[in-house]
């Protein structure tokens, strides 16, 4: 299974990205479409099947694809294939594995986009080399997929990794989840908006636009990004004390702003730990982009083929 051709599949709230793996973990054709999530999953688990179609034409003569991986947002049972709710596809209780799978007769394997792109940078990209490794995600939330030892930490019942909703300020305000002052509230891409909107007493379109703001030498948008990154250090810090991970890969939107984010990250996470722990913590930005997620979904459905 190891040295097998197989096909990964980014399956996002807008667009459906696929590549055609080699044996030795290179993408080497590929395709993408419109994921349309209002058709609904049917019509998507269709063009992906079309899209494969295409890649599966250049598999070398003689040799077959043996599996399929597809990432997407959660929540999901990653051993039956079901979506469960992905709040940005708007889909509910779908067996996309198995939709995919009847159409192309190839085993499908679904994982969790967060868990997926852990797997491929800590395999292929910027976690190479480390022992434990957390990549982060943040944009729209917070999410974190743990690779120990190489193998995905899932937890007992595949929740872990929810950082987005670790409080880190216990009298703060009222998150969606239900509980107080979530990592998610401050460093996500909504909850530094509505603080610049606050502070600022202006509208503001995005994350993007208060870097911006930022980078022009706006102080309040300096401020808002310092506490993001406050926040989210002080997370990551929980996650390097409770569970010994000293490589932090970072992935999303909001992380494109840079050490505006990154550096109060950094402090924080030294100030938030032992003194050892925050000396061999390193924060890193992420090096594969989208093929991070293509890469560890094959990763992760070559496990499964082999009964991990
Ligand atoms: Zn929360």
């Amino acid at each position: 299974m190891n040295d097998s051709w197989c096909i990964g599949v980014d399956l996002g709230g807008t667009s459906i990205k696929c590549g055609l793996v080699s044996p030795d973990n290179q993408i080497v054709e590929r395709n993408s479409a419109p994921t349309l999530a209002l058709q609904g999953p049917e019509q998507a688990a269709e063009r992906i099947a079309q899209n494969v179609r295409v890649l599966l034409e250049y598999v070398p003569a003689g040799k077959h694809a043996q599996a399929i991986g597809i990432c997407s947002p959660g929540p999901m049972d990653h051993a039956t294939g079901v979506l469960i709710e992905p709040p940005n596809l708007g889909w509910k209780n779908v067996p996309f594995a198995k939709m995919v799978s009847e159409r192309l007769n190839l085993p499908v394997t679904l994982e969790h986009d967060a868990k997926a792109s852990a797997l491929g940078e800590y395999h292929f990209g910027a976690g190479r080399g480390s022992d434990a490794m957390a990549l982060i995600i943040v944009g729209t939330g917070v999410s974190a997929g743990i690779v120990i030892k190489g193998e995905l930490y899932r937890g007992v019942h595949g929740t872990a990794g929810e950082l987005g909703h670790i409080t880190v300020d216990v009298d703060g305000p009222v998150c969606r989840c239900g509980s107080n002052g979530c990592v998610e509230l401050f460093a996500a891409g909504p909850g530094i908006v509505s603080a610049y909107e606050y502070a600022a007493h202006t509208r503001v379109e995005s994350a993007k636009a208060v870097a911006l703001a930022a980078q022009n030498g706006d102080e309040l948008a300096v401020r808002v990004f310092e506490r993001a990154g406050r926040a989210l250090g002080a997370g990551m810090g929980a996650l390097a004390m409770l569970m010994d991970i000293s490589t932090f890969v970072m992935f999303g939107g909001v992380v494109s702003a840079g050490e505006l984010l990154l550096t109060p990250a950094r402090n924080a996470l030294k100030h938030y730990t032992y003194k050892s722990v925050g000396a061999r913590a390193r924060i890193v930005v992420g090096e594969l982009g989208s093929d991070a997620g293509i890469l560890g979904a094959v990763y992760s459905a070559r496990a499964k083929g082999r009964g991990g």
